[in-house]
């Protein structure tokens, strides 16, 4: 547990740094400058510190989980579990989205800003070069360009290739098994800097989106919040209690750091390594279900970005007066979950691939400009759930493994400090 010498727990101490950043910026919002300038780089050099351990803690433990399963039919098997709840959920989520949408009539009352906004509309790649995009030619150049579902996918060729030589390939696991150690130590030190760190991330935000902003907005912002809070009360709750026989308290207590983590970076990559840390020493997730099923969550299962890309095309669909068809919907949840697969787990990914799922129904992707002003409060409502999605897969696969401790592990409690 993460108890601290101050006496008050981390996740408390996050949640304080997220109310007074929240505070903070609502009082700059008149010169939003001075967050930028003065207190964003306390979150964007906490930013860089979580980045700098996603791509050696991804590899190294996606790795060592696959090692751990020790033959390939198990991880077969916990691949396809893992994936059938992925996508079963993301559909869900999108039709959630667009039940929501249609009944609360997310685009009426939106008048057009007359404004100069613009958007560039970003290509998004078809599906079958998605496909072929993930297999790498030269891992090396992977790891260089953080390419994470290149990434995954070496990281699964060369365990089963581990797996395969058996005693021979020891040295190499052992390597990585330290580097993967080492990787959740340099976490949890990071963690310690998260108050600071959530802070300075949250204040920019609130001072240059204040309530003014967001008025135009605000049904399509509640539309979205409302659905993500369902999906998470419906589904998730559903499945780790029945399917996870866990119980909610638990699950949501243990959830609330990585919570707040994604809230305010947007980024369920840069969340990863908390989720891993939570899964495993909070809720008793074996480590060799976590570390598969959590970076592969982190980079494929994004059921808020899916339920937003659903109720964003609804929007633009509303207020350029365009009556969607029932086959139509339905194509959006087919491209929004295909959209979402492909989405990267960095801000501001979800609304690009946005332009995929609105090409699919042809409507007009300069819509995007229209809520692109406010993405990030989107954002941060979708990385919430993306995260919380993975891990509640987490719980739910190792149950159904038989490798979920009744109680946490115990840890070596981190390093000792002075
Ligand atoms: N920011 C989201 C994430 O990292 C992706 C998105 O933009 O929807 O999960």
């Amino acid at each position: 547990m993460a108890k601290r010498k101050s006496g008050l727990s981390l996740p408390i101490q996050i949640l304080i740094g997220l109310v007074i950043g929240i505070l903070v910026g609502y009082f700059l919002q008149s010169s939003p400058e001075v967050a930028d300038k003065y207190i964003k780089p306390f979150g964007t050099i906490f930013l860089n510190l979580i980045k700098l351990v996603i791509v050696p803690l991804v590899f190294s433990s996606l790795l060592v989980g696959v090692v751990d399963l020790e033959d390939v039919t198990k991880i077969g098997k916990i691949g396809l579990k893992t994936m059938v709840y992925f996508l079963v959920t993301t559909a869900i989520a999108i039709l959630i989205g667009l039940t929501l949408g249609n009944l609360l009539n997310v685009g009426g009352g939106f008048v057009i800003p007359t404004g100069d906004i613009t958007y560039e509309a970003a290509q998004a790649p078809s599906f079958i070069d998605t496909m072929v995009g993930i297999i790498p030619s030269n891992p090396l150049n992977s790891v260089v360009q953080g390419q994470m579902l290149q990434i995954i996918v070496f990281a699964l060729i060369l365990g089963a290739g581990l797996l395969a030589v058996g005693e021979k390939g020891r040295p190499v696991f052992n390597v990585f098994n330290g580097l993967a150690e080492a990787m959740y130590a340099i976490t949890a030190g990071i963690m310690r800097l998260a108050p600071i760190g959530v802070f300075g991330l949250i204040t920019p935000v609130i001072a240059n989106n204040g309530p003014g902003v967001l008025l135009p907005l605000s049904r399509a912002i509640f539309v979205v919040y409302l659905g993500c809070f369902l999906h998470a009360a419906i589904v998730y709750s559903s499945t780790v209690k029945f399917l996870g026989k866990m119980s909610l308290k638990k699950f949501y207590k243990a959830a609330f750091a990585p919570w707040a983590m994604a809230f305010t970076t947007s980024s369920s990559s840069g969340t990863l390594p908390i989720t891993l840390e939570t899964a495993e020493k909070e809720l008793g997730v074996s480590k060799s279900v976590a570390s598969f099923v959590l970076p592969l969550g982190a980079t494929i299962n994004m059921d808020g970005t899916a339920l937003y890309q659903g109720v964003g095309a609804l929007f633009i669909a509303q207020v350029y007066g365009i009556d969607l068809t029932f086959a139509q919907q339905l194509t959006i949840v087919l491209t929004a979950t295909l959209a979402s697969i492909g989405t990267a787990g960095v801000p501001g990914a979800g609304m690009i691939m946005l332009a995929m799922v609105l090409q699919g129904v042809g409507l007009p992707v300069e819509g995007i400009a229209l809520i692109a002003g406010v993405d990030r409060i989107f954002d941060m409502a979708r990385t919430s759930i993306n995260v919380l999605g993975d891990l509640a897969c987490a719980v739910v696969v190792s149950r159904s493994e038989g490798e979920l401790a009744e109680e946490p592990y115990v840890v070596e409690e981190d390093l000792q400090t002075e």
